[in-house]
């Protein structure tokens, strides 16, 4: 089974369907058992989706980045 690692490295590449299929396969069961790579997974769909809507290009807002401290509880 792939590794968390793994997973979290190529997240942003399963997001945006650029891997191939075994590796997007391997990448979704994983995402199916383990939350954190879940909770993960969810908080960059949900980045990347308020990015498109906001066309904030390159710098994140405050509120952008508390959350993301927030999500991650650091
Ligand atoms: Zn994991």
């Amino acid at each position: 089974m792939i590794k968390c690692e793994e997973v979290l490295k190529r997240l942003n590449e399963y997001i945006d369907k650029e891997l191939d299929e075994t590796v997007t396969k391997e990448i979704m069961e994983h995402l199916k058992l383990c939350k954190y790579c879940c909770r993960h997974h969810d908080f960059e769909v949900q980045l990347k989706e308020l990015i498109k809507k906001s066309c904030f290009d390159k710098k994140a807002p405050e509120i952008l980045k508390n959350k993301i401290s927030e999500m991650l509880g650091e």
